[in-house]
């Protein structure tokens, strides 16, 4: 006799790009983060089955416009701009765009690298806010867009300071800790570049699920379970 198949719970596939602690990671073969974490729980709230795709952070944008994916989150920096592409989820964390400088560094603020007369070398990872900010900042200073880098990730932004190429490093402020901390002679200035919201992006068109998945971020707001994932990997 033919065996009723069991309800398969939904599949909720999240873009992600897990090259940045604590936010998303691998540990082995397993994505683990505070991304990952809160995802699952909002998988489990809707009675989901999370799958995570761990693609290019450039890529993740077009990945969800097009339906590829029902969701990016990755520490995705709310903005106006990426608004005119994705709907956001209400924000459940807060992120700072640091500097990162080779300890004895003369750029010992985030105003000293605008300031008249300079000319330091800035590395980003491509299409971050970090990219952005900077971008903007050094067009408005007048500097040459050529003394900024795009690196794919935020490490290899990092590899380059290190050796010397770049003078300083615009980036999310935990994922720098962890780079900083597997680096010698690195520091993160005192002074923060920018105070950004992340948030998850749907494709404009799928308010359905993002009204879902803000119900449930909603529930485990209240509850405490986010700010206990994000305490449990951001130790005050
Ligand atoms: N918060 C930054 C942004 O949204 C960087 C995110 C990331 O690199 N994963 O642009």
């Amino acid at each position: 006799a033919a065996k009723a198949t069991e309800a398969k719970a939904a599949k909720l596939t999240m873009a992600t790009n897990a090259t940045f602690p604590p936010y998303e990671y691998k540990e082995g073969e397993e994505f683990v983060g505070i991304d990952v974490e809160i995802a699952k729980a909002i998988a489990d709230k809707l009675g989901m089955e999370l799958e995570i795709a761990d693609i290019e952070f450039d890529s993740i944008i077009t990945g969800v416009q097009t339906g590829k994916y029902d969701m990016g989150m990755a520490g995705m920096t709310v903005t106006d701009e990426r608004k005119q592409s994705v709907d956001f989820s209400d924000s459940y964390a807060t992120g700072i765009q640091a500097v990162i400088v080779k300890d004895g560094s003369d750029i010992k603020s985030a105003d000293d690298l605008l300031a008249e007369g300079t000319s330091y070398k800035v590395g980003v990872q491509l299409s971050t806010t970090g990219d952005f900010l900077i971008g903007e900042d050094y067009a408005k200073a007048g500097k040459e867009e050529s003394l900024i880098t795009k690196f794919q990730s935020g490490n290899d932004a990092v590899s380059a300071l290190a050796s010397g190429k770049v003078d300083a490093v615009v980036i999310d402020n935990e994922p720098a800790k962890s780079y900083v901390a597997a680096t010698q002679g690195l520091q993160i200035l005192d002074s923060k570049y920018a105070e950004e919201d992340y948030a998850i992006c749907f494709a404009k068109n799928n308010t359905e699920l993002k009204d879902k998945v803000n119900g449930a971020l909603k529930e485990l707001i209240a509850d405490g379970t986010v700010k206990n994932i994000i305490d449990k990997y951001i130790k005050a």
